[in-house]
């Protein structure tokens, strides 16, 4: 199977409703009815019904930033996964580094999370990533590898069709340092052999593996052109539409 490249925007807590109607407007007359990448916007909770209802009947795709892993009860302040569907989510971003660093996320809430958003037939986005020390000491393999195992635990080859991974190296988000795309495409390429060995070989192949870290207009193109690199989760260039809009079209080497 042809995996469809996938170009995620993180909009993380940027954005009030009204310029995210804003946005996505002006998103969707800029990109027409381009269907080469599957373009997906991540707007903060309070904007997901307002771009839910501006998307309507188009091709670009909603996510949410994050979700609980019950469906309903007593857990103030937090949103289901069923309600994000209910809302006209298709994606949800699972254990993004800034919720493993300032939420407490760990390996193990991630994974519930994960089974929550397929069980409410939503596709989780799942980050992983190392740190700049555990890069330096040589366990980024290791690390990533530990974590894709771990919030995968106990799915089936049935999740397969719905699974994106993100592989976000900490030290290139939100830094202007990107990965190169060897480094890039050197883990991606260690993250689907693992994924041949949880799920099996044909399933590995089928699923999108996006990279994430300072993604810009300027390093999409070569990021792209390694074999197992299939999309980007772009967070600071996603903020403007002509940088997001140009990355939805990155040009095929
Ligand atoms: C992110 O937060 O997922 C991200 C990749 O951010 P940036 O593109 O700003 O590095």
């Amino acid at each position: 199977m042809m995996r469809t490249p996938i170009m995620a925007g993180n909009w993380k807590m940027h954005k009030t409703a009204r310029e995210a109607v804003d946005f996505v407007t002006n998103l969707q007359k800029e990109l027409g009815d381009w269907k080469e990448t599957e373009a997906v916007v991540a707007p903060p909770f309070m904007a997901l019904a307002p771009v839910a209802e501006c998307l309507k009947g188009g091709t670009i795709a909603l996510a949410a930033q994050n979700c609980f892993w019950e469906e309903q009860g007593a857990y103030t302040g937090e949103v289901s996964a069923p309600m994000l569907r209910d809302v006209g989510c298709r994606y949800v971003i699972i254990g993004h580094s800034e919720r493993r660093a300032y939420f407490g996320e760990t390996d193990e809430t991630v994974n519930k999370k994960v089974k929550a958003v397929l069980s409410s037939g939503l596709q989780p986005i799942i980050c992983v990533g190392e740190s700049l020390e555990e890069r330096e000491r040589g366990d980024t393999v290791q690390i990533v590898e530990r974590q894709v195992k771990e919030g995968l635990k106990g799915l089936d080859e049935t999740a397969v069709p719905s699974i994106v991974i993100a592989y976000e190296p900490l030290w290139a988000i939100g830094t202007g340092k990107t990965a190169t795309p060897e480094q890039a495409q050197e883990v991606h390429a260690s993250i689907r052999g693992l994924l041949s060995s949880i799920f099996n070989p044909e399933g590995a192949q089928d699923i999108r593996i996006q990279y994430g870290g300072s993604v810009k207009p300027g390093n999409v193109d070569e990021l792209m052109a390694q074999p197992d690199i299939d999309g980007a989760l772009v967070g600071g260039a996603s903020l403007d539409v002509e940088s997001f809009a140009r990355i939805v079209r990155f040009e095929k080497k």
